[in-house]
């Protein structure tokens, strides 16, 4: 798989970019991915096409139509365009950089836009033992398989297309952060889907953002991509995965080409730091205070 992703652009104003870039995998299957000039997540998403039904994959970071005409886009890709197959529309999971753009979708026909929370992952895809279970989606000689993968968020899970062998990893697995909430939850998730994937063919594991150059630089926050890695990654990946996340100091570490931390733990420890530097100025200011009180007095 070879693709130029749009690397944005150093000033989005002098040179804007199209919102959406769309690459045929083949006949029934596209990536999609907003422009880093939309959003600096620059999110991919993944249309599915089988006999009866297609499913979209995730729904993108930016809410408005006018600037982002995701939905307008992923209909006009449905085969007969007039009575066009309905559309699922599931998430990896439950971030708004996953999920802005469901409002787009909830007001047309024969759509349904499964919500992100874990009752309503489990009821619809009928996992009824999570996280160990696994549940199913038949788009008519098309079966998806939903795998359970907290870790990163508490109801993500990653997609695997049985026809293509293509492994839909969302933020789980990722060329870039792996931005870990629950370290055992997410060991847990990397274990079994190192069991699943031993099992089955994996062509390409497909993540939700690239946010590595080549060189292995990491992209934060910035709209300007240049010399960005590939998407994809490998049925090796996933199954190094484990021993990745395995010793994970539970808040920053670079282990293995990734990034790995989690937010919440490092915000914490960030504040408790502002509160003891703030402490400390208080205290110096005291010290101050007092000392030329006591100078004023003596003299
Ligand atoms: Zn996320």
């Amino acid at each position: 798989m070879n693709v130029h992703w749009n690397q944005g652009s150093e000033d989005c104003v002098k040179n804007p970019q199209p919102p959406i870039q769309v690459h045929q995998y083949n006949a029934q299957t596209f990536i999609l991915r907003e422009s880093l000039c939309a959003t600096y997540e620059a999110p991919f998403m993944y249309l599915l096409i089988g006999k009866r039904k297609a499913l979209l994959i995730d729904t993108g970071a930016v809410s408005d139509a006018k600037t982002m005409p995701l939905a307008q886009r992923v209909i006009s890709l449905l085969p007969n365009f007039a009575s066009r197959l309905p559309l699922m529309v599931v998430h990896t999971h439950g971030h708004l950089d996953h999920r802005s753009g469901d409002d787009q979708f909830r007001t047309l026909r024969d759509v349904e836009v499964v919500p992100t929370d874990l009752a309503s992952v489990k009821d619809r895809f009928g996992i009824a033992d999570w996280p160990k279970g696994l549940g199913q989606i038949d788009l008519g000689d098309r079966v998806i398989d939903v795998i359970p993968t907290p870790g990163h968020y508490s109801s993500h899970v990653a997609y695997y297309d049985r026809r293509t062998g293509l492994f839909f990893s969302g933020d789980f697995l990722l060329p870039g952060r792996l931005l870990i909430e629950d370290t055992d939850a997410d060991l847990a998730s990397a274990r079994r889907v190192a069991e699943f994937v031993e099992r089955h063919p994996v062509t390409y594991v497909l993540g939700g953002h690239i946010e590595l150059d080549q060189s292995g630089k990491t992209f934060f926050g910035t709209r300007y991509h240049p010399n960005e890695r590939p998407l994809q990654l490998t049925r090796q990946d996933l199954l190094a995965l484990p021993g990745i996340v395995e010793g994970f100091n539970g808040v920053y570490a670079n282990r293995g080409g990734y990034v790995l931390m989690n937010q919440n733990r490092i915000l914490i420890l960030l504040g408790v730091g502002a509160v003891i530097v703030l402490v400390a100025i208080i205290l110096i200011l005291r010290d101050l205070w007092r000392r030329v009180r006591s100078r004023s007095q003596s003299n």
